[in-house]
């Protein structure tokens, strides 16, 4: 690695921020008591989950007792999903969710679908945006539930959640949105936007990774998750972890307080970065410009090179990024949500998302747009494609 470390892959991960870390380390040694025990020692601990449930629910508006903490973002997501999908299907065996979802959602929407729920997956348009109307279209009177993402990781597209809420809520559906990229972002008001469910985790916005937290309106219907002693109202059993929940809370209301300047900042620096790469000939932004868009996320795609070529070369440079492309069992396949904002294999093949946080600076995205020209150049040089594309008459411009 070169001395100029970049790190690029916010919505990867984040760091836990100091003042975090100082709130959790306490209950790692110090304050140690198992919180269900009743000596003062466990009180301590008791007492500071409950702070933490407290803070989470105020970044939401929701209630105290409607946060229940889970394992990550992945466990929230199949808890709402299963949970509500089971608990419910005496009512119907119909679920509502989006092309574009995590494969959080997309797999537990498969392993549903072997246990006789119907899944219908949505479109979304040019943007990554889901058009109400084909929601409503797509509601019958066996649909239970609808999961639609608040913000999208890899594009960085935001639903029309509130629009969602209120069309679910009419028609009596439960309503669970995957906000993990959101949480700490955007603000979000769980009675406003009439959402149900709601999944996030700590590790998304500056706190520790392996503990998030599920949002469940009171009076939703849903299965526990893990049997056992009583813990999260005997929904979520296991003895808590309690250092992260502490810092889950403590970074949450750290990222309340500074959403809107933060946010400020990084769409100022977002839009720099996508202008300067979009002005790098035979690319294309993906994804929604402006307010819709996830103040940190960029994703362009470069024409005839490979994402996964570009990463190495930006690596080699000092810069952490992603490609939108996964990469399963070797196989490489392009990313569903590019597919599904309707690029080709071939252009989805070649994208670059750069995810901007609390550690970017001006000079980061500066240094980004000295590098990135020439790595775009020197691997259109070594590629079939982009000579192919020439000798057809192509322009470099
Ligand atoms: C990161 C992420 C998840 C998974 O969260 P984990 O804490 O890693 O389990 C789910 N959904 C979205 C949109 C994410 O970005």
């Amino acid at each position: 690695m070169s001395d100029n470390h970049v790190y690029l892959d916010y919505s990867a991960t984040t760091y836990i921020k100091p003042e975090v870390l100082a709130a959790m380390r306490p209950y790692l040694d110090t304050y140690f008591g198992n919180p269900s025990s009743i000596y003062a020692l466990a009180r301590i601990t008791e007492q500071a989950i409950g702070q933490s449930r407290e803070q989470v629910a105020a970044a939401l508006n929701a209630a105290k007792n409607e946060i229940y903490f889970t394992g990550g973002g992945s466990e929230a997501d199949n808890w709402a999903l299963k949970g509500v999908a089971f608990a419910n299907k005496q009512w119907g065996n119909h679920i509502i969710t989006t092309k574009i979802e995590h494969h959080a959602i997309l797999h537990t929407c498969e392993f549903l679908a072997q246990h006789g729920f119907e899944i219908t997956y949505l479109p979304v348009d040019s943007e990554g945006l889901v058009d109400v109307d084909s929601l409503r279209q797509a509601i019958t009177a066996k649909t239970i539930l609808v999961s639609i993402m608040f913000a999208n990781n890899e594009i960085g597209t935001i639903q029309p959640i509130a629009a969602i809420g209120k069309l679910c809520r009419e028609k009596g559906i439960y309503f669970h949105t995957d906000a993990v990229q959101a949480v700490g972002h955007v603000p979000i008001d769980v009675q406003a936007m009439n959402i149900d469910l709601l999944s996030l985790a700590g590790h998304k916005f500056y706190g520790p990774k392996g503990v998030g937290a599920l949002y469940i309106r009171k009076g939703v219907k849903i299965d526990n998750l893990i049997h056992g002693g009583g813990q999260e109202r005997g929904k979520r059993a296991g003895t808590e972890n309690i250092a992260g929940i502490v810092g889950l809370g403590q970074a949450l209301e750290l990222a309340t307080t500074d959403i809107e300047t933060e946010n400020q900042r990084l769409t100022r620096l977002r839009d720099k970065l996508i202008a300067g790469l979009t002005a790098i000939p035979h690319s294309r932004l993906n994804g929604p410009v402006g307010a819709k868009r996830l103040p940190g996320n960029v994703n362009v795609c470069f024409r005839f090179i490979e994402g996964e070529s570009m990463l190495l070369l930006l690596d080699s440079v000092g810069v952490s990024a992603s490609s939108g492309s996964a990469c399963t069992a070797g196989s490489l396949e392009p990313s569903h949500v590019l597919l599904a904002i309707g690029l080709t294999h071939e252009i989805a093949h070649g994208s670059l998302r750069l995810t901007l946080g609390a550690g970017t600076t001006e000079q980061d995205v500066d240094y980004v747009l000295e590098v990135l020209p020439g790595i775009v150049r020197k691997l259109r040089n070594m590629s079939p494609l982009w000579k192919e594309f020439l000798n057809k008459g192509g322009t470099k411009l």
